[in-house]
């Protein structure tokens, strides 16, 4: 074991190195094997399903009609951009009408056609994801198609408007989404096993997204059921709740820290004025954290920048799985992070750091040949006893901080220091 200061790094040599590897190496191998056998599955079914199903022109007319909607939605939101990391949108608009309306095949081509179509006008995504993404949709729509056609068997059965064939179509839809967000989940938790299922499952905001699109791929179909011409009233909706979708998304992205997810130093700067300005009108007090990795640049220096990023997006999970939902946790910058609490008295802001430093203390990251283990110092300021405004709090607890790394990093202090006050606890 290699102990480089108060930054702690285990290295493992011989045997134990394979040890050491075996769960990063194994999650991965993992996550590849899962994402090669849905594609397979995929291969295999369209293969499968190509060949036992009669031709008439009528279906790769309705199937062209759908793909050029869904085209003019994609080229529609284009100039909007994309927000980085996993971004949603309302296609499930035209792939399920061609799941719900069309011989299974249809389904397992519609997302290859549109997926293609997002990757080369719209982002080029890593290519591995892009054509996961095609396959667990594809299977889903494969899937729902069978079980539609199944149950409501007459080559064109919403024709008639009949309602309970409407409820037939509303099911198979809800197995669609089941089975694609099962098939995302599991390749989700595979990537990050530390990762709940309710997780990687359950996400309010998500869910809700997923009714609408259920909704709205319902009456897509419902409409182009009753005849193709009328995919022309439903793209434009469509089309405009697609981009107020986007337009949201890129909010949020803008507010977040692409790498830790948190806040971004400007966003935290907004949102922490307005608690101060309600809690001076409230008479409330706030209390300001900065935390800092002890010697990050050892971390880069002995690991890489991968590996250090890696650290950061664990000591970012461990301030978020800590804290309050009306706690703000931004990434100031680098390695270094800042809270507000609001509410908190000094006593109480003090316990917050030590709990967030002992637990970023016993976190062990996974690199290629190690495990890796930081400490924090973090520097506390009181709203009134500090400073009265955002700029004086954030320099009193930078002073703290500093204060910190000059007694020996891994501690917790406050800028005045009445003995009764300094942090010590080095472990
Ligand atoms: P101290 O205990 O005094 O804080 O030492 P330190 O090494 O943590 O501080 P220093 O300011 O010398 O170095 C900070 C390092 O953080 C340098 C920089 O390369 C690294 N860093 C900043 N941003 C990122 C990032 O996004 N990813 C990675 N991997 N490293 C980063
Ligand atoms: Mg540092
Ligand atoms: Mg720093």
């Amino acid at each position: 074991m290699a102990t480089t200061g108060h930054t702690s790094i285990k290295r493992r040599d011989g045997l134990s190195t394979l040890v050491a590897r075996w769960p990063f190496l194994g999650q991965r191998r993992a996550l590849v094997a899962y994402i090669g056998a849905i594609v397979v599955l995929d291969l295999a079914a369209i293969v499968g399903t190509a060949v036992a199903i009669p031709f008439y022109w009528h279906d790769p007319l309705v199937f062209l009609s759908l793909m050029t909607c869904g085209a003019i939605c994609i080229e529609a939101t284009r100039r909007l951009g994309m927000p980085a990391g996993v971004s949603r949108d309302l296609l499930s608009a035209w792939w399920l009408p061609v799941a719900l309306l069309l011989p299974p095949v249809y389904a397992l081509l519609a997302p290859i056609v549109l997926q293609t179509l997002l990757q080369v006008r719209v982002r080029a995504a890593l290519l591995h994801r892009r054509v996961f993404s095609a396959a667990a949709i594809g299977l889903a729509g494969c899937a729902a198609s069978f079980l539609f056609r199944g149950l409501a068997p007459h080559a064109w059965p919403l024709k008639g408007g009949d309602g309970s064939v409407v409820m037939l179509a509303v099911l198979a839809a809800v197995v669609f989404s089941l089975i694609n967000t099962a098939l995302i989940a599991i390749a989700a938790h595979t990537a990050n096993p530390d990762a709940g299922w309710r997780e990687v499952l359950w996400d309010r905001e998500s869910v809700t997204l997923d009714v609408v699109e259920l909704c709205l791929g319902v009456m897509v179909t419902v409409g182009c059921g009753l005849h193709p011409i009328l995919l022309v009233l439903a793209l434009p909706p469509v089309v405009l709740l697609q981009r107020s979708l986007l337009h949201a998304q890129l909010q949020a992205a803008a507010r977040t820290d692409a790498k830790t997810g948190l806040l971004n130093a400007a966003a935290w700067h907004r949102e922490a004025d307005t608690e101060i300005v309600r809690a001076r009108r409230t008479g409330e007090t706030l209390a300001i954290l900065i935390i800092d990795i002890d010697h990050f640049k050892r971390v880069n220096d002995a690991y890489g920048h991968l590996a250090g990023d890696q650290v950061l997006i664990s000591v970012a999970e461990v301030l978020r799985s800590q804290l309050r939902d009306y706690d703000l946790v931004g990434r100031f910058g680098g390695e270094e992070f800042v809270v507000l609490l609001p509410g908190a008295d000094l006593h109480e802001a003090r316990t917050v750091a030590e709990r967030l430093r002992a637990r970023i203390g016993r976190m062990s990251v996974a690199a290629d040949e190690a495990f890796i283990t930081v400490t924090v110092s973090a520097g506390v300021a009181l709203m009134t006893t500090h400073g009265d405004d955002l700029i004086e709090l954030l320099a009193a607890a930078d002073l703290a901080l500093y204060r910190a790394k000059e007694l020996g990093r891994n501690r917790v202090c406050v800028p005045v220091a009445p003995p009764r006050l300094q942090g010590g606890a080095a472990g």
